[in-house]
């Protein structure tokens, strides 16, 4: 397996990082927070959520050189027509904080019964290589429904308010382990992980080249190869 030795991440969430490290650490990758090469956040511009995640992983890579991975996530809520989606973080407006976003959502879907409260997670998770130009994503989704009210005490965002109707539970009553399993985040970075292993497989590890007779690289390709 011939996957980058390392990796920067778009991000500065512990938690994320500690996610991505753990799977890329099985196949041999370092990953680096984005922080540590002085790499700042990046406007989202972008309308979808895979325009977003590619906005922070090519931005990180341009400014430092290395392959980097990001990811962008949000909740869509079928009655809203899939509302908040890439604005979920900032649904109340200016200052908005969890607890003001989980209050908008709530007072939308104040009237709507419970069989048309469906919702889901998403989540983009990409990868951008600047010395070969590849680009890759895994995508994640979380189905379940919102609640008329908060439940739990774990999580963050709006884990309190969704409800997922195979675990019988809200978000914010799973483990953590619990949710790295059913997340869309958990899914769209193993999806990701499964791409670029099998992108990378058989691959210099130096130049990605697949072939030893044209591989650039200095000294024996073959003693480049992981695989
Ligand atoms: P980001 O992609 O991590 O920036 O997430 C954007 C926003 O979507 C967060 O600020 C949360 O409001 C919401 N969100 C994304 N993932 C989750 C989750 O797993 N639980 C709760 N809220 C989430």
């Amino acid at each position: 397996m011939g996957l980058p030795a390392r990796i920067v991440f778009a991000s500065g969430n512990r938690g994320k990082l500690r996610e991505v490290s753990r799977l890329l650490g099985d196949f041999g990758v370092e990953v680096v927070p984005q922080s540590e090469f002085g790499v700042g956040e990046v406007p989202e511009t972008g309308t979808t959520f895979l325009a977003n995640s590619f906005i922070k992983s090519r931005h990180a890579a341009a400014v430092t050189g290395l392959p980097a991975i990001a990811d962008d996530s949000g909740l869509a809520v079928d009655f809203l027509d899939g509302a908040p989606g890439v604005y979920s973080a900032r649904y109340s407006g200016p200052g908005a904080t969890d607890e003001t976003n989980i209050d908008k959502l709530l007072a939308a879907l104040a009237e709507v019964p419970d069989g048309e409260r469906a919702a889901a997670f998403h989540c983009m998770a990409t990868f951008v290589d600047p010395a070969t130009g590849a680009e890759l994503f895994g995508e994640g989704r979380w189905d379940g429904c919102i609640l008329t009210a908060r439940q739990g005490s774990g999580g963050f965002g709006y884990d309190p308010v969704f409800f997922d109707p195979v675990a019988g539970k809200a978000a914010a009553e799973f483990t953590a382990e619990e949710n790295n399993t059913a997340s869309h985040r958990g899914k769209a970075l193993r999806a990701l992980v499964a791409a670029l292993a099998g992108h990378y497989a058989g691959r210099c590890r130096r130049t990605a080249s697949r072939l030893p007779s044209t591989c650039t690289c200095p000294g024996a390709c073959r003693s480049a190869r992981t695989a």
